[in-house]
This record gives structure tokens, C-alpha cells and sequence, in this order.
């Protein structure tokens, strides 16, 4: 099914697994298991036989892995137009989580081509450790690199996001970039459904291809699915590393949008291809700052307010609150998912106090103080479209966020007024 929205967008859903993997372990088990069992305990055999059927079954589990995930419409033109550019650049939303720099550094450990990923703004430490991160170009520090990087870009990949508004200044350099050269390649690899204008305008009349998979959980496992790990050789486990922490931390660690099959084939062939798994949990999971521990500790003590009869939780911070505990760059990270752990809290939502940016004084109309707003819903509860229609946001039906321009007394007022009409009592 396609859903097209009106810049003629369209929304690929995720391929199936073909019956084709069925009938290969069926296979694989008459033709490699079960003659082992059988003359296992009948002619008590020799390893070197068990040895030949160890192969046996690691090859037909190659040959069921290879017919396992169709093919997106869209992958293969991504796959040719990276094949012939020489300077990508890969543009990722603002700030960066583990997903955005997992599905761009993905795509560039991914590609032959000379390949600079920008961001729009800073990302955490426990995301500095990914592959590649070190040479990520920050726009609001390196800007005049990051400008020089698109000048040469012969092939501008979008991941994470694409709606222009999501990365700031950045987006108005690329906007520029894209309008003065109309037959550079554009190329969108993303998981959220959004209509942009800005981007239907730029995108048309121009070599471009997609994948936008709304039912994958992170835009890194569309990533894997786009290159498989096919063009690297040297930097494989680099690719596959980058890839892995970005669905691992866009799924909480595989404990939301989790349950397709395929995705635990493709965290075989992710580890097969040399990730430690347990070291990417370690290096983004468990090097917190004592500061960030005492924030939470502060939010989930003093700070957390509940809603019994919406099932709703609500949590919000000062600039003033997030100075006394040295606030950095992702320490409010899982915050808001905190609250969903209590018995009958089906939703969340955490605000916090941020600086407007130079590109966002014309939206602030004023107002010096900037509120990030976070939403997130378990089931079939849907925060997303609170998100869009009252903090001017969007996002996924479990997980949504949106802006506020003033400070954050005003948004939980707005937020109060209007969540009896978007969340469901029971
Ligand atoms: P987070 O709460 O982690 O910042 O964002 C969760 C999800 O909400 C993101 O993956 C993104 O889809 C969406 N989101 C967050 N902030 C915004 C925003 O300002 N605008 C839009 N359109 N989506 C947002
Ligand atoms: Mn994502």
C-alpha cells in the first residue's frame, strides 16, 4: 500500500518476508538436520560428518537470508546514484540522536564515494564513540567547512528526516545548493511521514529517489536494508556498527517497535558482520555523567506530576533547573520515557527550557526562551497529532515532539488546556 501525501510523497511500507524463507529451513531441516539426529543416534557419527553438515546449514541459511527481504522501491536508484557521485554529503536532523548518526554515518561507511556527514547542531558523548563521529562536521561550529563540503557536493543524502525545517541553517544552505544546481542528485532515506513543502519544491524536476518506510523502526535498519553492507569490505564493521547503535537506540534497545522477525535477521547478519553488541549497549547506555543521574533523580522526584484519570505523566524543567545540574547536550535523553514504567501511565510528556537559535528569531517573534516538548504514548494512543496541532511538531504515534517559542510555564499552560481532547481516558 501507498499513501501519498499532497507533494506526492510517497510512503513505502515495508516488504514482507517472502514464503520463500519458509520453505528454505524446511529445506535446510530435511536436507541437513534431520539426516544428523537420525544417523547421529543410529551410527553414532564421526565429526567430519557432523563438520560437512555444519556447512550444509550455514549455507542454506546464507541462501534463506538472501531471499528473505524484497527489495524497497527506490533502493536501487539510491544505490546508482551513490555509485556515480564522487562528494556526498549526508544531512541528518537536529540534535542528533543515535538513529540520525547511525543512518548517516551508515550510508557513509556504506558508499565508495568521499562522503561528509553535517549536522545541524551538537550530539552527546555517549554518541561520540560511533565510527566516523570524530569527522562529522558540526554546522553551527564548522560552518564554513560544512559550506564548503556542499559547494562540492555532487550528491546531497537526506536520513532521519525530510522536511527542511528540522535542521535549522542548515537547511537553508542546502535549499540554496539544491536550487542553483538542478541536476544534482537528491536522495531521502527516512521513517518519519511528513509533507514538506520546502523540500517538494527542491526535490522535483531533479535526479531523485527515496525510501520513506513509516513502519520501520529506525531509518538505520532502512539503511542496512538499502546497502547491506555490500559496498564496504574494509569499513564493514564500521557500517554495521553505526547501523546496529541506530536501531538499537531508536527502539530503546529493542523494547519498542520491536517485534518483526526480520529485525532480529538483521541484528545475525550485524554481528556476523562484527559488532559487539554488548560494548555499543555499554558505550551508549551506561556512560552517564554523575550530573545526568542527579537530573533524573531530580525529575522523577520533584519534578514529575501525574494525571491518574488520562494516564498521563508530565514532567518539565527551567533553563534555571537545568543549570544547577550542568545540563549537556543529551542528558535529558529517555527522560521522558521514564514515567511510562509506572503501572497505568500510558503517557508522557517532558518539556524543557532551550535557546533560540539565530534562524528561529523570525518564528520566536521576540521570545528569547524556546520549549523542546517530547511525547510519548504506549499502544494504539496516538501523540503524535497533539504533537502537530498544538506545538506546531509531529512525529510517530508513540513518539512525538514539537516546539514552543516563550518559556515553559506558558507551554505546560497550552499543553494542559489542550491534552483532554487528544488522549483517550482509558
Ligand atoms: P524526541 O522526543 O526524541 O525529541 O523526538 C521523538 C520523535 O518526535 C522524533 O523522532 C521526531 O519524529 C519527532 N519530533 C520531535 N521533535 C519534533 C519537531 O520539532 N518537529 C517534528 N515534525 N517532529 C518532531
Ligand atoms: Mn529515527
Amino acid at each position: 500500500m501507498q499513501i501519498c501525501c499532497p507533494g506526492g510523497n510517497q510512503i513505502h511500507h515495508t516488504p514482507e518476508l517472502p514464503r520463500g524463507s519458509i520453505v528454505s529451513y524446511y529445506t535446510l531441516y530435511i536436507l541437513c538436520i534431520y539426516p544428523v539426529i537420525l544417523n547421529f543416534s543410529i551410527f553414532n557419527l564421526s565429526f567430519k560428518y557432523l563438520h560437512m553438515c555444519n556447512f550444509c546449514c550455514n549455507f542454506a541459511l546464507q541462501l534463506s537470508n538472501s531471499m528473505k527481504t524484497n527489495e524497497y522501491n527506490g533502493a536501487e536508484q539510491i544505490r546508482q546514484m551513490c555509485a556515480q557521485a564522487q562528494h556526498m554529503v549526508v544531512v541528518t536532523h537536529m540534535s542528533p540522536d543515535g538513529d540520525a548518526l547511525g543512518s548517516a554515518l551508515g550510508v557513509k561507511h556504506s558508499v565508495q564515494a568521499d562522503c561528509t556527514v553535517i549536522v545541524p547542531n551538537g550530539f552527546p558523548d555517549f554518541l561520540a564513540w560511533m565510527p566516523g563521529a570524530q569527522d562529522i562536521l558540526i554546522y553551527d561550529q564548522h560552518t564554513s567547512q560544512a559550506d564548503a563540503a556542499i559547494q562540492a557536493a555532487d550528491m546531497i543524502v537526506c536520513t532521519d528526516f525530510h522536511e527542511l525545517k528540522r535542521i535549522g541553517a542548515l537547511g537553508l544552505q542546502i535549499q540554496d545548493k539544491l536550487n542553483t544546481c538542478p541536476t544534482l542528485p537528491l536522495a531521502v532515506i527516512d521513517h518519519h511521514i511528513v509533507c514538506d513543502e520546502a523540500m517538494s519544491e527542491v526535490r522535483a524536476a531533479r535526479p531523485y529517489a527515496e525510501v520513506i518506510d513509516s513502519a520501520s523502526p529506525s531509518a538505520s535498519e532502512i539503511v542496512y536494508r538499502i546497502f547491506r553492507l555490500g559496498m564496504s569490505d574494509s569499513r564493514l564493521r564500521d557500517a554495521a556498527t553505526c547501523i546496529y547503535a541506530g536501531m538499537m537506540t531508536d527502539t530503546g534497545n529493542f523494547s519498542f517497535n520491536s517485534n518483526r522477525p526480520e529485525m532480529y535477521e538483521i541484528i545475525g547478519q550485524l554481528v556476523a558482520a562484527g559488532v559487539d553488541k554488548d560494548e555499543v549497549y555499554n558505550r551508549v547506555f551506561n556512560m552517564w555523567s554523575a550530573d545526568r543521574m542527579r537530573l533524573v533523580g531530580y525529575c522523577l522526584n520533584r519534578k514529575m506530576q501525574l494525571f491518574p484519570e488520562y494516564h498521563l505523566a508530565l514532567i518539565y524543567l527551567s533553563r534555571k533547573e537545568l543549570y544547577r545540574y550542568n545540563f549537556h547536550a543529551g542528558d535529558a535523553e529517555g527522560i521522558v520515557n521514564m514515567p511510562l514504567q509506572i503501572k497505568d501511565v500510558y503517557y508522557s510528556c517532558f518539556m524543557r527550557e532551550d535557546k533560540v537559535l539565530p534562524h528561529e528569531l523570525e518564528r520566536a517573534a521576540g521570545e528569547k526562551i524556546k520549549v523542546k516538548i517530547s511525547l510519548r504514548s504506549q499502544g494504539d494512543r496516538p501523540v503524535n497529532i497533539l504533537a502537530h496541532d498544538i506545538f506546531f511538531g509531529g512525529g510517530h504515534k508513540n513518539a512525538a515532539g514539537g516546539e514552543f517559542y516563550g518559556p515553559v510555564a506558558k507551554a505546560v499552560e497550552q499543553f494542559l488546556r489542550a491534552y483532554p481532547q487528544y488522549l483517550q481516558k482509558d
